[in-house]
């Protein structure tokens, strides 16, 4: 019952450390570019975080018009690799968000993540402390 099948949000907000998923969301991570509704700790309410750099299909996109393009040359490698996802808070751009994830032949697993989940549930405990007295 627990095992529905994640959507790419959840591979950021959700999904836990280490566990190994189908590569087949490699694609679908990696071009994430929606905007995740999390707690920040740097406000210390919940806020809307935006991804901030690079997707691989926007890098594609404009290499387009140049041969090799360079990228996609390191993509194709065998083995494993490990990438970074980055976003930003939308209401102050000090607060960062990085997810970052190992992918390989098999598998992709969220391996690093600040905030982390924990933090961020942590935080939001608090922020209801009290009310609970
Ligand atoms: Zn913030």
């Amino acid at each position: 019952m627990e095992e529905r099948a994640p959507e790419t949000k959840d591979f950021f907000l959700n999904i836990p450390l280490y566990k190994k998923y189908s590569k087949e969301y490699v694609g679908d991570v990696e071009n994430f570019d929606e905007k995740l509704d999390m707690y920040c700790p740097g406000c210390k309410q919940n806020s809307i975080f935006k991804r901030i750099d690079d997707t691989p299909n926007k890098i594609a996109a404009r290499a387009i018009g140049f041969p090799g393009g360079g990228f996609y040359g390191s993509r194709s490698e065998e083995g494993t690799r490990v990438f970074l996802t980055n976003f930003e808070c939308t209401r102050d751009e000090d607060h960062k968000a990085i997810f970052i994830f190992r992918a390989d032949e098999t598998f992709i697993s969220k391996i690093g993540e600040y905030p982390s989940k924990i933090d961020r549930e942590y935080l939001e405990l608090r922020k209801y402390e009290k009310y609970l007295g």
